[in-house]
């Protein structure tokens, strides 16, 4: 298994940059390391058909939300608000993520 190194962290606000979702922000809901992808709020949704079952009583078609490459997006940095690059200060014991503009770290609350 490939282990991508994701700057892009649940609960992050983002800014789609590329697709057909460009210009959308939205929270980050879910990572997929696996593929380097995330599920971000509200964007690349596709609809689906789906069979009457437990999930779905009533079938029909359903919205889902499909992964994009973490490569499309850009964090909105929470200390200044503009969509930036995610940099590293490994000045201390654990490395933080910093905002490359205001250079003021990104520490983000995990959702539960
Ligand atoms: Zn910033």
């Amino acid at each position: 298994m490939i282990d991508y190194k994701m700057k892009i962290r649940k609960g992050d606000n983002v800014l789609v940059i590329l697709g057909k979702d460009r210009g959308k922000s939205g929270l980050v809901e879910r990572v997929v390391r696996e593929n380097g992808k995330v599920v971000v709020t509200s964007v690349q949704t596709a609809k689906k058909h789906v069979k009457p079952g437990k999930k779905y009583p009533s079938g029909g078609i359903v919205e889902i939300q499909m992964p994009i490459p973490a490569s499309n997006v850009m964090l909105i940095c929470p200390s200044c608000g503009k969509s930036t690059r995610v940099g590293m200060d490994r000045s201390k014991e654990r490395a933080l993520r910093i905002c490359v503009k205001c250079k003021k770290s990104v520490q983000t609350e995990v959702i539960k």
